[in-house]
């Protein structure tokens, strides 16, 4: 048999590991090709943002690797952060927004420097992110609108309901103390009789301002219903939620309320009620409201526990 040419043969090999190469980088990029398309489908399967984000930092993370993933976007109704893992000395950071909305910072932390590739894989994940999070952004905003009171902008109800359930179970598992605080303003009616309905709910919206500036920040004030509140107390026996309330009436008591007819004056009633082993929130909610009508039935301006001793 002849023999093939020594020059023939290394031109074959050289095409031979051409072709291979060829073959890795089209692997590769069907690689990354379907980490895109799957990072796409994955997004769009849920509304929740931590879920969201999670998904994303599970999918990016098959490309890139970081040390953790941080994303924080400010508002008037709050800031919300999200964080998975914690970070090395190099980051990079992103200000995400769509059609001038801007949607937060999204931040990637980790050991090593990001070369200009991995930046530009990151960037293509993050163009794919933010649809899907403007719409997550969306949902939330329908389901606090559902959830705000708009005349103060506190929770409403429905708000208290969920907030409350959660508490509850919270108290339960930490073995924590939990009370709740029910107030009504004393002779409501008569302002509206007096200064008119508008004047009415611009004392409602200053006592919506009110109550959590008097609170500590792990308070949750809700409006209960026309001109009553409810007051969520984590972390708090009977004994300092009735010191809490007490703050809350002077607050009240000492606080001139504006309205264009000038400044008003204004006591509430006050019922306290603390988490048993085996109540519901309703019957916690219950409580604190027979508690609050005992204050009615005493006078106003007071406060009643649920053992019904008043102040
Ligand atoms: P009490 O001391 O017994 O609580 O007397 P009150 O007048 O506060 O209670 P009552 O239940 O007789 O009246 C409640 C009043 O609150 C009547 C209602 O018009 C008023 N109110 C309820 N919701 C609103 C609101 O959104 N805006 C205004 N301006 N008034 C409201
Ligand atoms: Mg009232
Ligand atoms: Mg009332």
């Amino acid at each position: 048999m002849a023999k093939t040419p020594t020059k023939a043969r290394t031109v074959d090999l050289k095409n031979k590991r051409l072709v291979a190469e060829h073959l890795r980088m089209i692997e590769a990029w069907q690689d990354q090709e379907n980490v895109y398309t799957t990072l796409c489908h994955r997004l769009h399967q849920t509304l929740d943002i931590t879920s969201l984000l999670d998904l994303f930092a599970e999918e990016a993370n098959r490309l890139i690797a970081f040390d953790s993933l941080a994303y924080r976007r400010t508002r008037q109704t709050g800031d919300f952060g999200y964080l998975r893992g914690s970070g090395g000395p190099h980051h990079c950071i992103y200000n995400l927004s769509l059609q001038r909305e801007d949607l937060g910072t999204l931040r990637f932390d980790r050991r090593q420097r990001f070369s200009e590739d991995e930046l530009a894989i990151l960037e293509q994940f993050i163009g794919i992110l933010v649809q899907p999070l403007r719409n997550a952004w969306r949902y939330r905003e329908a389901l606090e609108a559902a959830m705000t009171d708009g005349l103060t902008g506190l929770g409403n109800r429905r708000a208290l309901d969920d907030a409350l359930t959660r508490s509850a179970e919270l108290a339960r598992r930490h073995e924590q103390p939990l009370s709740l605080i029910m107030l009504d303003l004393d002779h409501f009616k008569d302002i509206n009789d007096r200064l008119g309905h508008i004047a009415g709910d611009e004392v409602l919206t200053q006592i919506g301002d009110l109550l959590p500036e008097t609170l500590r920040t792990s308070d949750q004030s809700f409006r209960y219903g026309g001109e009553e509140f409810a007051i969520i107390l984590p972390q708090t026996d009977h004994e300092a939620a009735f010191q809490v309330a007490e703050r809350l009436q002077t607050a009240l008591r000492e606080t001139a309320l504006e309205c264009d007819a000038g400044e008003i004056k204004l006591t509430g009633s006050f019922g306290v009620a603390s988490l048993e082993s085996d109540d519901t929130p309703q019957d916690l909610i219950d409580r604190a409201d027979q508690a609050l009508y005992g204050a009615k039935r005493e006078g106003r301006d007071r406060i009643t526990t649920e053992d019904a001793s008043t102040a």
